[in-house]
């Protein structure tokens, strides 16, 4: 039977948001997280932009020397020639997908006539498939193991053409087809459809990318998923932890695992990736929200305040005798439950302007001893950088990574602008 598996886009749809954003460091923190989680994948940035060249690179040696494994680390890149070069420069990518525009209203609104849909319509002007069917061999040819083809605005474009571009996608080499509903205009009825069709047409995997315009992001996500298994094909459900991406945010990455795990029609009848490890929710988007500085809604899925609170008589008298009167699903199985200790004494912690005894104490209450004054002074270093970097209190996670693979975070905050 095919499989669901996640796809995990903050560290590219999260941080490419209006008002978000995330250091080098942190979305290394996050893809940490990720593997932790044993999410399949991490749509990690933009591996053709200048600034994240070394957080690119350092992540995939990380991935090489066991640490970021079993997680696949991907890079998102449009269908330009040049941007994919630049992407494979350092031979170490693997994994790609590459993103154009379907529907006949961006394709018109933006290429304005340069680039059309059909070579029918202007055999003398750059067509959609021909274009698609180039940069996929040029990513093949560049060493690409898994390439991605994103129909973006797929869910404005019309069925035939879908299609028709989804299987020239897969006659190119494509591995997966990357349904996009890039506003938020798909219900679950409408995605459910589609990608049935897809899937039944086409015989190729599915990812689903949904947008949370219409507050629809995780029921059309499972609902694309859903069609693609009845269609054949293994699903990847494109998450965001907390939902951060653009505008109202992609599908919640711990709301599509409870859908999935909790659903009456969905639980035990579609099968998610094993790896999925339900009991890091509550550590994962407890990092986001600190990260991005976004506090997690009270009512938020599975890891909000109220999540599991009961006040009213009958609520909180019913749950108290038996938690399934009124919890649909135990809350340990998001690793929450264990008080948090909050510091309400004396408190040491680590910034730009450290200094070496204040960081020693930091490191000792974490337990890390260093072997010498020289590597104390190497980490005190690096701390006050990652403090420069990150403009917040380092948090514990950073703190042993930084500690644990200094040269790895060296890298990842060394940024030079090109000139
Ligand atoms: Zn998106």
């Amino acid at each position: 039977m095919p499989k669901i598996y996640i796809v995990d886009v903050t560290n590219r749809d999260g941080v490419q948001t209006s008002r978000l954003g995330l250091a080098k460091l942190e979305k290394t923190i996050i893809n940490m997280l990720l593997n932790e989680m044993g999410i399949h994948q991490s749509e990690f940035g933009f591996p053709f932009t200048h600034h994240e060249k070394n957080y690119i690179e350092a992540n995939l040696e990380l991935a090489e020397m066991g640490v970021l494994q079993p997680i696949k680390l991907s890079g998102w890149c449009p269908m330009r020639a040049e941007e994919i070069k630049e992407s494979f420069k350092s031979g170490k990518l693997k994994n790609v997908n590459l993103s154009i525009s379907t529907s006949q209203l961006m394709t018109e609104g933006k290429f304005s006539g340069r680039i059309v849909r059909n070579p029918e319509e202007n055999p003398a002007v750059p067509n959609l498939l021909d274009i698609m069917t180039e940069n996929v061999q040029l990513a093949k040819s560049l060493g690409a193991e898994i390439v991605g083809v994103n129909a973006e605005d797929a869910s404005r474009t019309d069925d035939e053409y879908l299609v028709r571009f989804a299987l020239r996608a897969k006659e190119a080499g494509a591995d997966r087809f990357r349904y996009c509903d890039t506003l938020g205009y798909d219900d679950p009825f409408t995605i459910y459809r589609r990608i049935r069709m897809i899937a039944e047409e086409v015989k190729m995997p599915i990812e689903l990318h949904c947008h949370n315009d219409l507050g629809l992001g995780v029921a059309c996500s499972v609902a694309g998923a859903k069609a693609a298994i009845d269609g054949g094909v293994d699903a990847y459900i494109n998450t965001a932890i907390n939902s951060m991406g653009e505008r109202a945010g992609n599908a919640d990455l711990v709301s599509v695992i409870l859908a999935m795990k909790k659903a009456s029609g969905l639980a035990g009848k579609y099968l998610l990736d094993e790896q999925v490890d339900l009991t890091k929710a509550w550590k994962i988007a407890k990092y986001a929200s600190y990260a991005f500085g976004v506090p997690i809604p009270m009512n938020q899925v599975g890891v909000g305040a109220n999540a599991f609170a009961h006040e009213s008589g009958i609520h909180a008298d019913g749950a108290l005798k038996n938690r399934r009167n009124y919890e649909l699903y135990d809350f340990e199985e998001l690793g929450r439950g264990e008080p948090e200790i909050i510091d309400t004494g004396r408190e040491i912690t680590a910034g730009e302007y450290s200094g070496i005894k204040g960081f020693r104490n930091v490191y000792d209450q974490l337990e890390i001893e260093f072997h010498n004054d020289k590597e104390a002074n190497d980490i005190l270093e690096l701390v006050r950088y990652a403090n420069v970097h990150t403009q917040k209190p380092l948090v514990d996670d950073e703190l042993r990574f930084i500690a644990k693979y200094p040269d790895m975070a060296r890298k990842i905050m060394t940024m030079t602008p090109l000139r």
